[in-house]
């Protein structure tokens, strides 16, 4: 065995062996994988092999399609078949809400050419003569769709990996990882060591013990997953084609043909978990006991649309383990706080998603980031909340849950509350309903017990229980002040000798020069793709606290340590759970901070827009009051350390009685943003786009010396924006987008919307959407893809609310 690698990958299923083939693509050979046992020992060898390209989110479709289109070329290049049936797929629905959910899915897939399309019983009843199609509603057909041999398709990328020069070990458990002084690793086995640059857990079922090795904790659980496959089924051996893959919204099972029966996979309403405290390591080619009982709920719902498999003999019956991060999405990337671990681990559908995890891992590790946003599965989405108790809970729910639908803005309750703030009992005493946040409870919207509204969610397509109290606090804002609880933001302090040099490399903006100024900063990955938006405050000849997405904060300090000089003098650290915030927001905001600051002067002349002050506020001695606007109006965001908050809320709230103040959640957040046409982080903002696609062009300033991400600035600068983000007013009729709509200019595909509302101040059902550039014209006449119907649509090139921005900086 070597001595030496630039990679060793930990783990001979399908996600391990699709790493390595792509490593060996891009053309490094000098790459390892050690296998335990054989190839396909985990997961991977008792799978069932379903394959589909529709999925949420976009991205996870892209990599989903990308997997599946590449089995045609693997099964040339290794010589090995695949096994890989393109037999196409039909998800079939029996109620207006799941033919609602398929037009979503169907209208979703647009973006990325994925393509599907309403066919009629008839023809359903010819693809798949077994279905019964009384109480169907409706049939969306999947091309994509079909099935592949899990074993053949490991074997082919092996071989193809090992004919590109990579090496495979089997028979080799890793023992140790351990992180030498230069940066390397060292990977302990049984039969010696190998020195190596990076080192990529792909151990599947053992990821958890495989981390351990380097002192690390994943939240992930093992669950066990059944599925049977029957005997011959006369009339599948009476076709003369395959029957596709069959599924169905809320079913709980999946289906597709296997020999001249059928396999059938559940997701069992009662999910149980196994290993819990560690898998077993001699566990191998093995399966656990099965409980054809426990399938007998999802059998039913089977039998209902396919009744041939009630008489149908059963061949064999699988339960199996897989192992599942707490959302169900796989944990890919470098670890954060380990230089060169990369973690490709939780994966869920590894014949879906191996191929593009494979390439995903493989830019990350060769190019330094992946040529698409995968924040969605990326490991730093969880911190040290996402423990034992979380992961099960949210395990859970979401296996049990599998197949259901789930509505616009839905939250889910499994394994809440994590963490709370200081006054979430205040908050929650108002009405407040809460959503999750990073493991954080933050109030979405308050209920109005005056007018007996109950302090929970009720989710459908159309507009949610809380559109009326969401438009009083929005219009409540707009015309007074409100208080918004916004602690989720992400806060972090950077300190030290250089510091603003060292943000002016970091931020594509300029830094702010005097002590007390702020300015807007996208961050950008060295290609040029956007990967942060801060807020940026100096506070000090070397001190900057710069504000951002809450969600992103693990991602963000794994970012700035990345790019931190190693000889120390800069420190970065993150405040978010430390301090809390609160926002204020309104045409009465500054008298209602003037009636809490005591001496300090809060007028326009002292306290302009785009600056900061360290103030007393309330009890709070050193509160850092920043005066920005993310709703349009005058507005203030007061952070504090966390055991003031209270006392901060109720000077506040206090003062604000003779105001008016009125509390406010994100659901109003979204409105007002969106009537002004700010973009979000997460959903109009990400790194699948440059600066210039949503107009932030104007925070980067190319004409500095030099900062990370210039070149692919420069070029893209030039190039000019891809697509553009523009405002729409929607003949919406009762319902609001929500994000993923296909939007279409004279019958043309033309874009996608990303944030959808209804704008309550200016009475208008609004969307933020990207479309292609010859399609951005100000008035312009649109058709966006709602709910299966193509609703008129106006492309507004201006914001809807104050375009000139006079508000919030009056
Ligand atoms: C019953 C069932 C049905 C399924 N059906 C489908 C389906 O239809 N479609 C689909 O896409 N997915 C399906 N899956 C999921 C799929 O099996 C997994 O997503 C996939 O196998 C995960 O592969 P993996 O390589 O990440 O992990 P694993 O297959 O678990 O592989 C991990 C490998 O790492 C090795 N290893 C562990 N520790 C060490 C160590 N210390 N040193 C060296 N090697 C080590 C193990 O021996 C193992 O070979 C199904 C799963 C089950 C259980």
């Amino acid at each position: 065995m070597e001595t030496h690698a630039r990679v060793v990958v930990i783990g001979g299923g399908v996600t391990g062996c699709a790493i390595l083939y792509h490593l060996a693509k891009a053309g490094w050979r000098d790459v390892v994988l050690l296998e335990r046992k054989e190839l396909t020992a985990g997961s991977t060898w008792h799978a069932a092999g379903s394959l589909f390209a529709l999925t949420n989110p976009s991205s996870a479709a892209v990599l989903q399609n990308y997997t599946i289109r590449l089995y045609p070329e693997l099964e040339k290049e290794s010589g090995q078949s695949c096994g890989y049936h393109p037999v196409g797929g039909i998800h079939l629905a029996r109620t207006d809400d799941q033919l609602t959910a398929l037009q979503i899915l169907h209208s979703r897939g647009k973006r990325n050419g994925i393509e599907s399309e309403f066919i009629s019983l008839e023809e359903a009843r010819r693809l798949a003569p077994i279905l019964k199609s009384d109480g169907l509603k409706a049939v969306l057909y999947e091309p994509m769709k079909g099935y592949c041999d899990p074993a053949s398709v490991t074997q082919a990328y092996a071989k193809a990996a090992r004919d590109r020069g990579a090496k495979i070990y089997r028979e080799t458990p890793v023992t140790s990882t351990k992180q030498n002084a230069d940066g390397s690793w060292t990977v302990g086995t049984p039969n010696g060591d190998i020195k190596t640059d990076y080192v990529v857990n792909a151990a599947g079922l053992w990821a958890r013990e495989v981390a351990a090795l380097a002192g690390i904790t994943l939240p992930l659980q093992p669950v066990e997953h059944h599925y049977m496959v029957t005997e011959t089924i006369p009339e599948i051996a009476a076709m003369g084609h395959e029957v596709p893959n069959i599924s169905e919204p809320s079913g709980g099972y999946y289906c597709r043909q296997e020999g001249k029966g059928l396999l059938l996979g559940a997701y069992e309403s009662k999910c149980v978990h196994w290993a819990e405290n560690g898998t077993p390591l001699d566990f191998g080619h093995e399966l656990l006991p099965d409980d054809l009982s426990r399938m007998e709920e999802n059998l039913a719902r089977a039998v209902e649309a396919m009744p041939c498999l009630e008489s149908a003999g059963i061949k064999r019956v699988i339960n199996g383990p897989m192992i599942f991060s707490p959302d169900l999405g796989p944990l890919l990337g470098p670890y954060p706080g380990l230089k060169n671990y990369f973690c490709a681990c939780g994966v869920m559908s590894g014949f879906n998603q191996g191929g593009g995890i494979g390439k995903v891992l493989t830019e990350w590790i060769i190019e330094g980031e992946p040529s698409l946003d995968v924040f969605f599965w990326d490991v730093a989405r969880f911190g040290d909340w996402a423990g034992k108790r979380y992961t099960r809970e949210r395990t859970r729910y979401f296996y049990e849950h599998r197949t259901d639908l789930v509505y616009p803005a839905q939250e889910f309750t499994a394994g809440r509350p994590m963490r709370t703030f200081p006054i979430h009992d205040q908050l929650k005493e108002k009405g407040a309903v809460f959503g999750l946040n990073f493991g954080f409870e933050y109030p979405l919207w308050f209920a109005r017990k005056d007018k007996g509204e109950v302090a929970e969610d009720r989710y459908g397509f159309n507009r949610g229980n809380w559109f009326d109290a969401v438009g009083e606090e929005c219009r409540a804002l707009r015309d007074g002040v409100g208080l918004l609880e916004i602690s989720t933001f992400a806060k972090y302090e950077a300190t030290g000798k250089g510091v603003a040099a060292w943000l002016e490399h970091l931020l594509a903006n300029k830094m702010p020069k005097g002590i007390g100024k702020t300015v807007l900063s996208p961050m950008l990955s060295a290609k040029g793709r956007l990967i942060g938006d801060f807020t940026v405050t100096r506070l000090g000849e070397e001190r900057f606290v710069m504000l951002g997405s809450g969600p992103m904060q693990r991602w963000h300090m794994r970012w700035f340590e990345q790019n931190l000089p190693r000889d120390g003098s800069i420190r970065v650290e993150n405040l978010s759970v430390r301090y809390c915030g609160l926002h204020i927001a309104g045409p009465k905001a500054r008298e209602l901070l003037q009636a809490v600051v005591l001496d300090e002067d809060v007028g326009g002349n002292a306290f302009p827009f785009l600056s900061a002050k360290e103030m007393a506020v309330g009890a709070c001695p050193n509160a850092i009051v920043v005066r920005v606007s993310f709703t349009g109006e005058l507005g203030y965001e007061i952070y504090m350390p966390a055991e003031y908050q209270r006392g901060v809320y109720e000077a506040l709230t206090g003062a604000g009685k003779a105001l008016g103040l009125h509390h406010a959640g994100s659901r109003a957040l979204l409105s007002l943003r969106v009537e002004k046409g700010f973009p979000s982080w997460g959903v109009d903002l990400s790194p699948d786009y440059s600066p210039y696609e949503p107009g932030m062009g104007r925070f980067v300033r190319l004409d500095k010396p030099d900062f990370i991400g210039k070149a692919g600035a420069e070029a893209a600068s030039k190039a000019g924006p891809k697509e553009r983000l523009a405002s729409f007013v929607v003949e919406a009729n009762g319902v609001d987008c929500f994000g993923g709509e296909a939007i279409y200019r004279n019958g043309q595909l033309a874009g996608y919307v990303t944030s959808g509302t209804y704008g309550h101040t200016v009475k208008e059902s609004l969307a933020l959407g990207y479309v292609k550039p010859q399609f951005f014209e100000d008035a312009a006449e649109f058709e966006i893809e709602l709910l299966g119907k193509r609703r008129p649509a106006l492309l507004s090139a201006k914001a809807r609310f104050d375009p000139e921005g006079t508000r919030m900086r009056g």
